[in-house]
């Protein structure tokens, strides 16, 4: 199976597994199945008890601590990039709790993905027939911000009227040259992005960035347009029950009317309630099925992240239904 056959691949990225971080409990059994393991309910008969507990998950994708950019950039995201350039949607997404890895692979995507599309383009017939634009944001505490002109203030979401997709007001939208100038502008970017967090409980954690690349081509009945998103979204521990209770109207409200929407479109749902945040409103017509979706949740393999690696095993798990 291929992105291309899916309308959602999902995919687990298990990251290097750090001195600090316990004894192994997350093992990749095959580029489809990892093993989770789980406590021992009871002292006695530790080991039979462990193997009745552990649970195993199957993805389309599973990536090992070995894997590298190249490895989950060209089985998750140059399909996408194919598509874009015969002017279609996609859109990547980076899932997992806070320092699981979601920004290391995206910044892997990122400039693969450009490298990828500016190197098809040149080797194209009509190169000067195409034109690249990309826009990127920041959606934090639903506030939107241009990371490319971080100084213009948060920005409006808007619907158009029609079928349209909602328009964000004000948006630098700016045009790309080759990879370099991406890579440059992306940079900048970063910089203006809230800080990294090291910390799980940092509340730089909860921004989503979303990284949107259109390509437009001169066609003789007129333009046609692909599009591509690739985003590293907030922290998902804000979006689990305990952080619910913990911290009130503080939560992720993307990120839960993300999971939401993933969860009416797997279960079949007739309806699904696209409104609720910024982050679905925006992303609706790649939700909505009308074009080819990833998601890479990311764990981190030691003991010290069970529950957080647990919750996004099972989130990865239920999305991986639809
Ligand atoms: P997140 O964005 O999910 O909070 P990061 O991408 O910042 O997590 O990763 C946390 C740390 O682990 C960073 O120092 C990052 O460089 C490192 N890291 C994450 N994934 C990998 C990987 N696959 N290989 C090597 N280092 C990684
Ligand atoms: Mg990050």
């Amino acid at each position: 199976r291929t992105v291309s056959e899916e309308k959602l691949m999902v995919a687990v990225r298990v990251r290097p597994q750090r001195a600090d971080e316990g004894p192994r409990i997350v093992h990749v059994v095959s580029d489809k199945m990892l093993v989770l393991e789980e406590e021992a309910d009871s002292r006695r008969d530790v080991l039979r008890q462990r193997r009745l507990n552990d649970k195993h998950y199957v993805y389309d994708r599973v990536f090992g601590e070995g894997s590298t950019q190249e490895d989950v950039y060209d089985a998750v995201c140059a399909p996408l990039v194919g598509d874009t350039l015969k002017g279609f949607a996609g859109a990547v997404f980076a899932y997992g709790a806070t320092g699981a890895g979601k920004t290391y692979t995206m910044t892997g995507l990122m400039s693969r993905a450009l490298s990828h599309l500016f190197a098809s383009i040149a080797e194209s017939e009509q190169p000067e027939s195409y034109e690249v634009k990309m826009s990127y944001i920041e959606i934090y505490n639903e506030i939107i911000r241009d990371l490319l002109n971080p100084s213009a203030g948060p920005l409006e979401l808007r619907d158009e009227g029609g079928s349209g997709a909602p328009v964000v007001a004000g948006l630098s939208e700016l045009k790309a040259n080759s990879a370099a100038h991406v890579a440059e502008l992306l940079a900048r970017g970063d910089r203006s992005r809230t800080a990294e967090p090291t910390h799980a409980n940092q509340h730089s954690s909860r921004g989503h960035a979303l990284l949107s690349v259109t390509v437009s081509q001169q066609v003789e009945k007129g333009t046609q347009r692909g599009r591509l998103f690739l985003i590293d979204l907030a922290g998902s521990e804000r979006a689990g029950l305990r952080a619910r209770r913990l911290e009130g109207a503080h939560i992720n409200r993307s990120l839960l009317a993300l999971g939401n929407c993933i969860m009416a479109l797997s279960g079949g749902a007739r309806y699904v309630n696209y409104r609720d945040s910024k982050l679905t409103r925006l992303l609706r017509e790649v939700l909505g099925g009308r074009c080819r979706t990833a998601m890479v949740a990311h764990v981190a393999p030691g003991v010290a992240h069970r529950d957080t690696t647990r919750s996004t095993l099972h989130y990865a798990q239920k999305a991986s239904s639809i």
